[in-house]
């Protein structure tokens, strides 16, 4: 009798809290009943991501989030980055979020005597570092991680002007909605690194739930390109696909 009247309270809290949440849920993303999916727009939006998950709560109370605006700057001596990647056949994966080229062999670099392994690059549009207040046209990030688990993103902006034949070769075989792609046609990740690899350098966190902070960010200086219709065909997929600046919480820039 005392359980079956506990139960009861329970099928009555739960309508009740189903109710007050109808509005909310209504809106939620079509892939999942009951959560609410981040995003860019919306209630998924940037400013709501700490509080769609407890695994969120880095997004709004993390002191040392990414990205930021790139300023004022302190000079230091940095290691280099030595980047060793090698070709692989193309993985392209549409996460609903962003395209992401995936990799797993054995691509790397080295910074300060430390190796970092190429896990994935991904694109945002626009750049999500702003320099001086203003973004790039899009941004291609890196993401490493080193024996010991700390990641390292190498941030390269990306530029309207020429086209690109690497990100051709990816957007040819990019899926419009969520999903894989795997082909034959071989890619190398080193043709989109830049020839000069001078970098700002400071510690943040991933730039997407769960924010995760302890990021390695090596920011370089020069762009590579991409044309106006290659920025176009992204766009298309993904407007707008950039975490807004983050407070620096008296941290500083490195740079050489
Ligand atoms: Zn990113």
């Amino acid at each position: 009798m005392k359980l079956r009247h506990s139960a009861l309270a329970l099928v009555a809290t739960a309508t009740f809290a189903l109710t007050i949440n109808a509005p909310v849920l209504a809106e939620a993303s079509s892939h999942n009943h009951h959560e609410i999916h981040w995003g860019y727009e919306g209630v998924g939006a940037p400013s709501h991501w700490g509080d769609l998950k407890e695994d969120y709560h880095l997004c709004k109370d993390g002191q040392q989030q990414s990205p930021i605006d790139i300023g004022a700057t302190v000079d230091a001596s940095l290691p280099a980055i030595s980047v060793a990647y090698k070709p692989g056949p193309l993985t392209v994966v549409n996460n609903g979020h962003t395209i992401q080229v995936n990799y797993s062999n054995g691509s790397q670099i080295e910074v300060d005597g430390k190796k970092y392994s190429l896990l994935q690059f991904h694109f945002h549009a626009p750049s999500e570092h702003t320099f001086n207040g203003k973004p790039a046209d899009m941004v291609i990030h890196f993401v490493h991680k080193d024996e010991d688990g700390k990641l390292g993103v190498i941030d390269v902006s990306l530029q309207k002007g020429k086209a690109n034949p690497t990100i051709q070769a990816i957007w040819d075989n990019m899926p419009a909605t969520e999903g894989k792609k795997e082909v034959a046609t071989e890619i190398n990740a080193a043709n989109l690194i830049p020839s000069g690899l001078s970098y700002f350098n400071y510690s943040g966190s991933l730039t997407t739930p769960p924010c995760s902070e302890g990021v390695n960010w090596m920011v370089l200086k020069q762009p590579i390109e991409l044309s106006e219709a290659q920025i176009a065909a992204f766009t298309k997929i993904f407007p707008m696909n950039a975490r807004p600046v983050q407070p620096l919480h008296g941290r500083h820039v490195k740079t050489h």
